[in-house]
Formats: structure tokens, sequence, C-alpha cells
């Protein structure tokens, strides 16, 4: 028995999500057991933010698990990953992007990536501020990165009770979706993920035209650290 009904809470959060909105169980800090559980219930995208925890999880799992990566990545340690993962999500520089693309090419992939954008109040060093944002994509290097595919935005809400702000916070990022849409990808299918929404705002974020959550303490019970 696990200290956490993991089955029970995936059943459920998983009975709630609409089918257009792909979950990704953020595992990060759990163990395999866990992992394992969820997966039992028929998941197979899981989250996870550290490089040597996430190298250990893939040689314990099984192997048709869609592994995204949404923390924040160190260029160094994008080799490590490189012949595996199927989402980085927290892209925020052109030279972590550079780096991806020289490691997918060397493992004759292309690497899925969401942009992160950084749009909550908290002062953190990560994440693209929006004019940020346009200026890497006006550039233009990315359109000769073969092996990088960008396939959407993603974003974290500030960590507050005020509902309204939150949710002011994924209208911005859903509208600055459509500007890029329209601009940079208008023909191209496969920019379409908007990935908002975390254990304690994921309903607003769904409201909020998210197509990807990431829940992690409402699935796993709390982490220790
Ligand atoms: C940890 C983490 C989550 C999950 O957070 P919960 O509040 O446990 O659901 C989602 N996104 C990112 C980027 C994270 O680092």
């Amino acid at each position: 028995m696990l200290d956490y009904d993991v089955n029970a809470n995936i059943r459920e959060v998983m009975r709630l999500m609409p089918p257009a909105v792909k979950l990704v169980a953020v595992s990060k800090y759990h163990p395999s057991e866990y992992l394992q559980a969820a997966y039992d219930e028929g998941q197979r995208i899981f989250g996870e933010s550290q490089v040597q925890e996430l190298q250990r999880k893939v040689g314990e799992m099984p192997g048709d698990i869609q592994w995204h990566f949404i923390g924040h990545l160190q260029t160094n340690k994008v080799k490590y990953i490189a012949p595996y993962i199927s989402m980085i999500e927290a892209v925020d520089s052109l030279k972590l992007m550079a780096e991806i693309q020289k490691q997918a090419a060397k493992h004759s992939r292309v690497i899925d990536i969401l942009l992160e954008l950084h749009i909550a109040e908290e002062a953190t060093k990560y994440g693209l501020t929006l004019d940020a944002c346009r200026k890497l994509l006006e550039d233009g290097q990315w359109r000769e990165m073969k092996n990088v595919r960008i396939c959407g935005l993603m974003t974290m809400a500030s960590f507050t009770d005020d509902e309204s702000q939150i949710r002011r916070e994924f209208t911005t990022a859903s509208d600055f979706f459509d500007e890029v849409k329209a601009k940079y990808f208008p023909d191209a299918d496969h920019f379409r993920e908007r990935s908002w929404g975390m254990s304690d705002d994921y309903p607003i974020a769904i409201e909020c035209r998210s197509t990807m959550v990431r829940i992690g303490t409402k699935i796993f019970g709390p982490r220790v650290y």
C-alpha cells in the first residue's frame, strides 16, 4: 500500500478532465511506486524537473511513457535527456534552444519544446517576458533549427489566492498565444499547446484555454524535498 491513494486521486482527476486537455502527472520527488500506480490507471505522460531523478526513473519505469521535462534545464544537461525526452516544456533562451538542436540532431531526433513565459508577479529568473519572446521569434534563428519543434507556450500563474489575478495572467498567456500563432505559426498544426494549470489553479487554467495541465500534489500528495 502507498501512503497516498494515487490510484483514486488520478482516477478522479482524469474523470473531470476535458478530453481535449492533456494531463501531465508531475511526479518529481515521488518514488517510482507512485508513478507505477498512476501508470496502472492509464497515465502515460509524466513530468519531472531534475535530470538525475528523471534518468533513474526512466530506467525503472515502462518504455511507453512520454517524459516531459518541466523544470529549469541547464544547457550542459540537455545531452543526458536528448535521446528520449518527449517534450521540454520550459525553454526560455535561444542558447538553450540551440543546445537542444545540437543534441537532438546527434540522435537524429526532433525534440518538441514549449517556450516558457514569465507573466506572474513573482520575481523568478526564469521564463521569457512577452517582449523577450517576441524578440526571440522575430530574430528567426529558430527557423534554422530543424531538430527543434516549437509546439506552444508554457507558463505558471502567481502563487496567490486571488482568483481574478490568476485568471488575468492565464488570459494574458492565452491572448499572447493567439498573437504568436497568427504571426509565426499560422500553418503549423503542431503549434497548439497551452501548458498552464497546476494542482491549485488548473480548473481556472482550463477555462482560460489550457490544453495541457501539470498536476503533482493533487495526484501524488505533498512532496518531501
Ligand atoms: C512542481 C511543478 C508542477 C506541479 O505542481 P503541483 O502544485 O504539485 O501540482 C507544475 N509545473 C511545474 C513547472 C512544476 O515545477
